[in-house]
């Protein structure tokens, strides 16, 4: 294939009969940020849709350290091995201002990078958490249409992003680490409420104790919670990614939430209203985006701003002001 002039066809084409080389080029494209590539870009998307929707998606967070390139490498060689063909992408909050992240990085994942039925893409990079996120998104449409049953989306567990990752897939998993009980309290609460199941890895040789320990402190504070999916308990299992105990479990736990979900309807009702939410989110972006391009704000904003400080106007006033040379 050479270098340039791809058509819709070829991208479509190269998708659907899983071509691994077209498949890299069409994220490229849809990562574009280029205004020129974006019309090809949602040609190509729209004509893979109804290709797409057939995967179960799998959020996977934890802290740096707390074992997910180990688990995900473990975990994914063990589906891959099985037949199914798994897509790992990240969506790494860190990429929005490094250029490059270190999540999705093959050499993290050395096995499972060179499996044939694995697909592993490194979170897009600039651009603000919503961007990145939206892109990954897109990516795993590409993916499914690419016929990728399975699809990861790992992410660090240190803020927004595990909501936004949350907001994109049908299953969230969460990793932690033994800690002090003091921990357990407050920023964990926050993901815990979010989780549809809790893997406290590393449980083995002398953690695993410890790791036993904590399961029950987090089943304990898990039933004074509202499940993050309602007819689903979040439950919490220990796990060691690195002997590979309990791996089989994880996908025990997975099976069982998407026969229950489906059942109920709630897998589909979910994936629709997080359409509507991603809908909203990029209405809400492409606002800011024109609202900051608009010449004529972008020189009364300076001037409103001094007047607010200066106690002049009201803020709500200024912003009135601006909305409708905004408009104008
Ligand atoms: P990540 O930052 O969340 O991707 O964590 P890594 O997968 O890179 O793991 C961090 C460190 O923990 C590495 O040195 C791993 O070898 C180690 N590790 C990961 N999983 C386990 C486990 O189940 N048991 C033990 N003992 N170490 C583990």
């Amino acid at each position: 294939v050479k270098k340039r002039g791809l058509t819709a066809d070829d991208y479509v084409e190269g998708v659907l009969n899983q071509n691994r080389a077209i498949i890299a080029r069409t994220i490229t494209l849809v990562e574009s940020n280029a205004p020129k590539h974006f019309e090809l870009a949602q040609e190509v998307l729209k004509r893979l849709m109804p290709y797409t929707g057939n995967s179960i998606r799998i959020g996977i967070t934890g802290v740096p350290g707390a074992g997910k390139s180990t688990l995900i490498e473990a975990f994914g060689s063990m589906l891959c091995d099985e037949g199914h063909r798994l897509a790992v992408l990240a969506v790494d909050p860190s990429s929005t201002v490094s250029k490059g992240s270190i999540l999705g990085d093959k050499t993290r994942m050395e096995t499972l990078s060179k499996h044939p039925n694995a697909y592993i893409r490194p979170s897009p990079s600039g651009g603000t958490l919503g961007g990145v996120a939206r892109k990954s998104r897109e990516t795993m449409l590409i993916c499914e249409a690419a016929g990728y049953d399975v699809i990861f989306v790992e992410t660090v567990g240190v803020g927004q992003s595990e909501t936004t990752v949350r907001s994109m897939v049908d299953f969230f998993l969460v990793l932690m680490l033994t800690g002090g009980g003091d921990e357990l309290q407050g920023m964990k609460k926050g993901v815990m409420e979010i989780a549809d199941a809790i893997f406290i890895n590393k449980a083995d040789g002398d953690n695993k104790q410890p790791a036993l320990n904590a399961r029950s402190e987090y089943n304990r504070l898990l039933h004074y919670l509202q499940p993050a999916t309602p007819g689903w308990e979040t439950k919490a299992y220990t796990v060691s990614a690195l002997t590979g105990e309990g791996i089989p479990g994880i996908w025990n736990v997975i099976r069982e939430y998407e026969e229950k979900m489906k059942e109920s309807g709630f897998f589909e009702e979910r994936r629709i209203s997080q359409l509507s939410e991603w809908m909203d989110r990029l209405i809400e972006d492409e606002l800011k985006r024109t609202f900051y391009q608009k010449e004529e704000v972008l020189n009364l904003l300076p001037d409103m701003k001094k007047k607010v400080s200066d106690g002049i106007i009201p803020l709500a006033q200024a912003v009135k002001e601006l909305m409708e040379v905004y408009r104008a």
